[in-house]
Order: C-alpha cells, then structure tokens, then sequence
C-alpha cells in the first residue's frame, strides 16, 4: 500500500537514518540491485551512452550505489577528520608522456604536478585540494595509495578515481580505519581521464 503523501522526516533523528543505511550497506543491498539496475540501464541506454556492454554498465550502476552508500556513511567521520589527504588519478593529467612536466618522487610515491599547462585537469584539481588544506597527491595506482595512507596519519581521505578501484579502495579504508569519500571519473581509460571539478568541489 503507498504511503501518505503527507509525512513528516523531521522527526527522524539522523543516527536512524545512518542505522538503516549502515544495515543496507552491511546486507550488501546494493547487490540486490541487480534487476532494478538492468531495469536502469535499459531504461537509459546507460550501455549505449557509456560504450559498455550491458553486464558492465550494470556492474557500474551497482559500484555507483555502493561508493555513494560508503560515503553518506563515512561523511560525518570524514568532516571531523583533522588532516585529510586528496588523491588524484595520473591518468587525470592533460598529457602523460614528456610534455608533462611533473616529477615522479618514489619515496612517496606521487607525481608532482608544476602547473606547466593552464587548462589541465589535474592542475585545477590540484589547486582546488590545496586551497581547502587538503594535502595532495598524484599517483599511478592503489598500491601507492595504500602506500600513502600506511605512513602518513591521515583521518580521512578523498579518492578520485574508476567505479573498480573506489570500491577496492573501500576495503583498504575500513582496515586502515580511514573516512573516505570517493569521486569517480566521468571519463574512464588508461589516459585522457576526466575528473568533474564541481563533484570534486561539492565533496571537498
Ligand atoms: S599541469 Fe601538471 S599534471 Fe598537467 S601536464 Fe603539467 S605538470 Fe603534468
């Protein structure tokens, strides 16, 4: 039977939210999507408009549901976290082959970026990170990642990076116990990535 048009949420405390929400993400209810999710894709050509079969567009429309469940959970630990780190995808960068002027360091390990290219991506993101405090890195992969994280007390952390990598990355962050918030690119591939500047900025 369909619920009242009139309801008031107000009365709702938000740990009765977050309860519901942490028992969805804990009985994997994202993964229970999986019709509703085919429903989507076909509803919305999600296949077609993103170049993916059908089983891929649907296993991304169920990475999307689980990341963005992962970080309504984690948000308020992330905005109490006291030093956060911004990492960001290489592959994000305007050019990845000499005419990149970033320097790898291996000790850290990451890129960093020496703003040669105004309308780079990574630069804007970058600068956007530092701005608001965040210490920033550019880096290949998850393994530099875990790297980064192990050896640096971070509390909480923003990933930019492919629907596949932000969900292994959650599992990284609950043993480290790191609030993360995941974005993912708009534009995935081995190079030539995009990052949207304005999710970017709405989770900073
Ligand atoms: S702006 Fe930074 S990341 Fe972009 S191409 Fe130049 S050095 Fe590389």
């Amino acid at each position: 039977m369909p619920y009242s048009f009139m309801y008031d949420l107000t009365r709702l405390s938000k740990s009765v939210f977050r309860q519901i929400f942490e028992s969805a993400y804990e009985a994997k209810v994202h993964t229970l999507l999986g019709t509703q999710a085919k429903r989507f894709v076909e509803t919305f050509k999600i296949d077609q408009a993103t170049g993916l079969n059908l089983a891929e567009a649907v296993e991304l429309i169920e990475d999307i549901v689980e990341v963005q469940l992962a970080n309504m959970l984690q948000r308020d630990d992330f905005e109490n976290a006291q030093r956060k780190a911004l990492l960001l995808p290489h592959c994000a960068r305007s050019r990845m082959d000499k005419h990149c002027m970033a320097d790898f360091d291996a000790t850290i390990p990451s890129y960093k970026c020496q703003n040669c290219r105004e309308d780079c991506p990574t630069s804007k993101a970058v600068r956007l990170g530092e701005e608001k405090g965040y210490d920033v890195y550019i880096i290949p992969g998850g393994a530099c990642a875990e790297k980064i994280l192990k050896d640096r007390a971070y509390g909480g952390v923003v990933g930019v990076a492919c629907g596949a990598e932000l969900k292994m990355a959650l599992g990284l962050l609950d043993k480290l116990g790191i609030a993360g918030q995941g974005v993912f690119l708009t534009r995935n591939g081995c190079a030539n990535t995009s990052v949207s500047l304005e999710n970017l900025k709405k989770v900073l």
